[in-house]
């Protein structure tokens, strides 16, 4: 398709500019979404930022962020378009860790650790413009029923639906889960439409976010750093302790990125307890954590990094309604507002979860 198209285009650190570009070309492997909305994922905020390098060979830009977005298909490749798979109209969630089914890691199943991987938003343009180029085999049909708002959703609960799998929950499971993002919101419903018993959620900073969790179904709240919450306990161990009959947790999630919290979760979790390490670590983080205890008590560690095999299964809790996830949204900004709206999560994180651009 020809013609020009807004699009945020990123720069480096703090620079990004609404421009008039291209209409992206599409090969025969490809399809193009007129894009919907789009989520704005931590992940943006550190690229935004300078924090993290985006995916490019230089790691800058200029490229547009943004990979968590829904979309309608306006013209598909020869090779979709001769397995009749894709046709303009056609409503669509794209994955964004678009891996090439042809390496050994794909082979054995674990795409996310493809070594062709091609990632929209990160490696190549993504959602923050008009347009967006996907592979085919990086697309979902949105079922009729499923907003292209709830469907923007899919990436980031695709990787919860990955983590809730490696945790192996059992009916009745305590699950202790550190961090009140949206992330955690999610975690909290999942784990009980999977049969959790208690669920505790733990936050370091804002009473606000961690009473949210009671409106998803968290049973218990606990702030164990700040002194003035509602919620603070001066020994987050006891505390589960006192809620559980001295079980502790048996699961615990790590959706935070805090490595602090990351130590917390293996204290809490009592014999044969699995702790998910869930949220990205800054380059050079590392655990401490005391070794007999971890021993003698038989616990797990396991990292839960994106979510390979999940989309199905995470597109079917999000049309089941088992997540309420545009519960989750607490502000929506136009393309033109995009900058803005990255800076406002950064710089006043309090009393919002998760951010949506709605593109026009
Ligand atoms: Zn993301
Ligand atoms: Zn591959």
């Amino acid at each position: 398709m020809k013609g020009k198209m807004k699009a945020q285009v990123f720069y480096e650190g703090e620079k990004m500019k609404l421009e008039d570009v291209p209409i992206p070309e599409i090969s025969a492997v490809d399809v193009l979404v007129r894009v919907k909305r789009v989520g704005i994922c931590g992940s943006d905020i550190s690229y935004y930022y300078g924090l993290s390098p985006v995916g490019t060979s230089s790691g800058k830009g200029p490229i547009v962020l943004g990979h968590e977005f829904t979309g309608e298909v306006v013209e598909a490749g020869t090779i979709p378009k001769s397995l009749s798979l894709f046709v303009p109209g056609d409503r669509v969630v794209v994955n964004p860790v678009q891996f090439c089914n042809a390496c050994y890691a794909c082979a054995e199943g674990k795409t996310h650790l493809c070594e062709k991987l091609s990632v929209p938003g990160v490696t190549t343009d993504g959602g923050f413009a008009q347009y967006c180029v996907s592979k085919y085999t990086g697309l979902f049909k949105l079922p009729d029923d499923v907003s292209y708002a709830a469907g923007a959703f899919t990436e980031p609960l695709a990787c919860v639906v990955n983590a809730i799998k490696k945790m192996e929950l059992r009916p009745g499971d305590f699950v202790a889960i550190f961090g009140p993002g949206s992330m955690g919101m999610m975690m909290i419903q999942m784990c009980k439409a999977v049969g959790a018993g208690k669920v505790a959620l733990i936050g370091a900073t804002n009473d606000w976010r961690l009473e949210q969790g009671k409106k998803f179904g968290a049973d218990y709240l606990f702030n164990n750093t700040s002194k003035n919450s509602k919620y603070y306990v001066p020994d987050l161990k006891k505390a589960i302790a006192d809620v559980s009959k001295g079980r502790l947790a048996d699961r615990a999630l790590v959706p935070t990125s805090a490595n602090i919290a990351f130590e917390q979760a293996v204290e809490i979790v009592g014999n044969c307890g699995i702790v998910i390490h869930f949220g990205l670590p800054n380059e050079d983080d590392a655990f401490k954590i005391p070794a007999l205890s971890f021993h003698t008590m038989d616990k797990e560690i396991r990292s839960a990094w994106l979510a390979p095999l999940a989309w199905p299964t995470a597109i079917r809790v999000i049309e089941e309604g088992l997540v309420k996830v545009e519960e989750l949204i607490t502000g929506t900004y136009p393309l033109s507002e995009t900058e803005k709206a990255i800076r406002n999560l950064k710089e006043n994180p309090g009393n919002q979860l998760k951010v949506q651009i709605a593109v026009e």
